[in-house]
C-alpha cells in the first residue's frame, strides 16, 4: 500500500502514483510497458493475474525493475506530513527521510519498557506512564534486596523470598559439589589406573632385570670355577716341575757318583727315586 496522498504538500505527479491502490507509491517497481506499482501491490496482484493491471500486457515477477532514476528522485523529494499528525506531531519532510522521522517521532506509540505490561504509549509520555505502571518494580523497602513489581507488593515477603532463594542456592551448591566430586573421582580413577599400568611394566622390568642376574651369577659362578681350577693346575704344574729339578738334580749327582767310579755307593734305580718323589709332591692324591 501507497502514502496517502493527503498527506502530500502541494502537487503530486500522476506518475509517482501506484497503478493498482493510486496512492503515492511505496517500494516502487516498474513494468515493461512503464506502468509503475508499490512492491506490495503489485505482488498481491500477480498472484491472480499475470498481465499489467493497467493496459493488460502480460507480466511476471521476474520482469519488474526498479522505477526509473530521475523518477525515483522526484518521488524521494516529495514533502509529506507525519503519520502522528492527528496526535499532534506536526513534522513535514522528505519522503525519503519520513520512515526515520517515524521511527524516532514523539508521536509514536510504542509498548511500555516493562515486559509483561500491556499498554502502548506515546513515546514522549512514556516516563509518566513508567512512573505509575503496574509492572514497574522497586527494591523492597524492609531490605531483602529483592526488586518486586508493583502488582505484587501485597503478596511480597522477605522471609519466603529469603528462603526460597537459599533452597535455591543450597541445590545449586550441593549439584556443583556433587559435579566436582564425580570430576575428581575420575580424575582419580584414571591415574589409578596409570599407576596400575606402571607397576606392571615395572614388575615386568624387574623380573627381566632379575632373570639377567641370576643368568650373570651363574656365568661368574662358572668362570670362577675354571678359574680355581686353572690355579691349582698351575699349582701341581709349579710343584712337578720343583720335582722334576730336584730329580734332576739327584741325577747329575748320581751321574757324578758313577763317574767318579766310587763303588760303595748305594745304586738307587732313578726310576725308583722318581715314583718316591711323584708320591711325596702329591700329597692330595
Ligand atoms: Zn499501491
Ligand atoms: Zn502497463
Ligand atoms: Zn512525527
Ligand atoms: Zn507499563
Ligand atoms: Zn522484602
Amino acid at each position: 500500500m501507497g502514502y496517502d496522498t493527503e498527506r502530500f504538500v502541494g502537487y503530486v505527479n500522476e506518475g509517482l502514483l501506484c497503478c493498482i491502490c493510486r496512492d503515492v507509491l511505496e517500494d516502487p517497481l516498474q513494468a515493461p510497458c512503464e506502468h509503475a506499482f508499490c512492491a506490495s501491490c503489485i505482488h498481491g496482484w500477480l498472484v491472480h493475474h499475470n498481465s499489467c493491471p493497467e493496459d493488460r500486457q502480460p507480466l511476471d515477477l521476474p520482469i519488474l525493475r526498479p522505477l526509473y532514476r530521475y523518477m525515483k528522485n522526484d518521488l524521494n523529494r516529495l514533502q509529506l506530513h507525519c503519520k502522528n499528525r492527528e496526535y499532534g506531531c506536526e513534522m513535514v519532510c522528505s519522503l525519503e527521510s519520513i520512515d526515520r522521522h517515524e521511527c524516532e517521532c514523539d508521536y509514536s506509540r510504542i509498548p511500555c519498557s516493562n515486559s509483561d505490561c500491556p499498554v502502548q504509549v506515546e513515546r514522549r509520555n512514556l516516563n509518566s506512564h513508567l512512573a505509575v505502571c503496574e509492572y514497574r518494580s522497586r527494591e523492597c523497602a524492609h531490605g531483602c534486596g529483592y526488586a518486586i513489581l508493583n502488582a505484587d507488593d501485597a503478596q511480597h515477603n522477605c522471609v519466603a523470598e529469603l528462603r526460597t532463594e537459599l533452597e535455591l542456592l543450597r541445590s545449586e551448591m550441593i549439584y556443583r559439589m556433587e559435579e566436582a566430586k564425580h570430576e575428581m573421582e575420575s580424575r582419580l580413577d584414571s591415574q589409578r589406573r596409570h599407576m596400575v599400568q606402571k607397576e606392571s611394566i615395572l614388575q615386568k622390568e624387574i623380573e627381566e632385570l632379575k632373570s639377567q642376574m641370576s643368568t650373570v651369577m651363574s656365568d661368574m659362578h662358572t668362570l670362577m670355577a675354571s678359574e680355581r681350577q686353572h690355579r691349582q693346575e698351575l699349582e701341581q704344574a709349579e710343584l712337578e716341575k720343583q720335582e722334576l729339578l730336584e730329580l734332576v738334580k739327584c741325577l747329575q749327582k748320581d751321574y757324578r757318583f758313577i763317574r767318579d767310579g766310587s763303588k760303595k755307593a748305594a745304586i738307587i734305580p732313578p726310576l725308583t727315586r722318581l715314583e718316591l718323589k711323584q708320591n711325596q709332591g702329591r700329597p692330595w692324591l
